[in-house]
């Protein structure tokens, strides 16, 4: 990577310089010790950014010593039926990324017995590795020479330069990295990667950065210009997410409980539910869960009983579960589909891969039925129910009514 600090004027490079050995004695002092720091194992560097990519860094700990406790190499991960994989994922949620690793151990084993390739362009080609993930693991695994920039990074970078437009425009984003990349001159990538991505974790927050406490103040435009460097970078109004309701059966009969797979791709691929799907414009939650009960098991049940509501929010949306309770009636459940459906004993329910929003279910059912080795992942859920209107629908974007296909078991 040429210098890019090289075009600067002296006293520019100065300031690059100073404010780059701050950083890094800042970090050596202040990093906190999460268990994959110090890592230099290639693969174990790649899982922790796979699992940080969409999880928060206090949550990603248990999972992440979880997973390569379960499969400490390459090799082991590889060689793991897909289904014990999505189980040790369960509760990190984006299980797209769980079903990349694995396919992507498999590659790299069947292509070159397990070793990770050492530059960005030849790691952005395994299934699931992006520009970040790439450069991350080139630079913490290999000290290959180049920034990895994510959102952290691109706030504290905004706020060095004070740039005030939209970080995510490719031009500004270009002279951000560009600004990070001038660092390198003077420290190894993997450790200036960490250290920037540490501020922004701890010190140059989103909202309310702890300037006082900043080792790079003195060499900071927010923060020598503005009354309030948070009003760095510019953030345009994030949009709302569409809600969706849908109503859910927990159909039982002799301490099983009945449970159906989704389609092995696609969203929540693989993973094991309850039968359910969205509540349509003029139908109360319970219509919903008997029409939904019928139409995917044909069965119906004696009586269904509101146990709970289940809030639980994806980047794209956010669900809202009515979960109803039934024991089967005169029709048993069958399976109707091409995937597995079937009665499973109650006890064995938590040895299921579930999706976060069936756990948050199960957990209302009985805590105990999860395992308790599972890390915990639930987020809050109501006894009592929300208000419902059941003549206004779901709200999606823009009135749009989304497909039964699509809407279905958003959970
Ligand atoms: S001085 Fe404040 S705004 Fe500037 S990098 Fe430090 S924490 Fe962020």
């Amino acid at each position: 990577m040429r210098s890019s600090s090289a075009r600067l004027d002296q006293p520019a490079r100065l300031v690059v310089r100073r404010r780059t050995e701050a950083l890094l004695r800042w970090y050596a002092s202040y990093r906190r010790a999460w268990p994959w720091r110090s890592e230099s194992d290639p693969y174990r560097i790649w899982v922790s950014e796979v699992l940080l990519q969409q999880t928060r860094v206090g949550q990603a700990a248990p999972f992440y010593e979880r997973f390569v406790r379960a499969f400490p190499t390459v090799e082991a991960l590889a060689r793991a039926p897909r289904r014990r994989v999505l189980k040790l994922w369960q509760g990190a949620g984006y299980y797209a990324r769980a079903r990349h690793l694995h396919a992507a151990a498999r590659r790299l084993l069947r292509e070159r017995a397990g070793a990770l390739p050492t530059t960005v362009e030849e790691l952005e080609a395994l299934p699931g590795v992006g520009p970040y993930i790439a450069r991350a693991i080139a630079s913490l695994a290999f000290g290959v020479p180049v920034i990895a920039l994510e959102a952290n990074g691109l706030r504290v970078a905004a706020r060095w330069v004070g740039e005030r437009r939209d970080p995510r425009r490719p031009a500004v984003r270009r002279r951000l990295v560009a600004e990070l990349e001038r660092g390198l001159d003077y420290a190894p990538a993997g450790p200036l990667n960490e250290a920037i991505m540490e501020l922004g974790e701890t010190v140059c927050l989103a909202r309310r950065p702890r300037c006082t406490a900043c080792p790079v103040r003195r060499f900071c435009t927010a923060y020598r210009t503005l009354p309030s460097p948070d009003a760095l970078p510019h953030r345009p109004s994030a949009r709302r997410r569409p809600l969706v309701r849908a109503a859910v059966v927990v159909l039982e009969d002799r301490g099983r409980l009945w449970l159906q797979r989704r389609p092995p791709t696609g969203f929540l691929g693989g993973l094991w539910e309850f039968p359910g799907g969205q509540i349509r414009p003029g139908e109360t939650p319970e219509q919903a869960a008997a029409r939904e009960l019928f139409e995917e098991t044909g069965a119906r049940a004696r009586s269904l009983r509101w146990i709970g509501t289940v809030r639980h929010d994806y980047s794209h949306r956010s669900v809202e579960l009515w979960v109803y309770r039934g024991r089967v009636g005169r029709a048993a459940p069958r399976r109707l589909g091409r995937e597995p459906a079937r009665w499973v004993p109650r006890r064995a329910v938590g040895r299921l891969e579930l999706p976060k929003a069936t756990e948050k279910i199960v957990r209302l059912l009985d805590p105990a039925l999860l395992s308790p080795a599972d890390p915990p992942s639930v987020s809050p859920y109501r006894r009592r129910p929300p208000n419902f209107r059941p003549t206004a629908g779901p709200t999606t974007p823009r009135g749009r009514i989304p497909h039964r296909e699509e809407a279905k078991l958003t959970i």
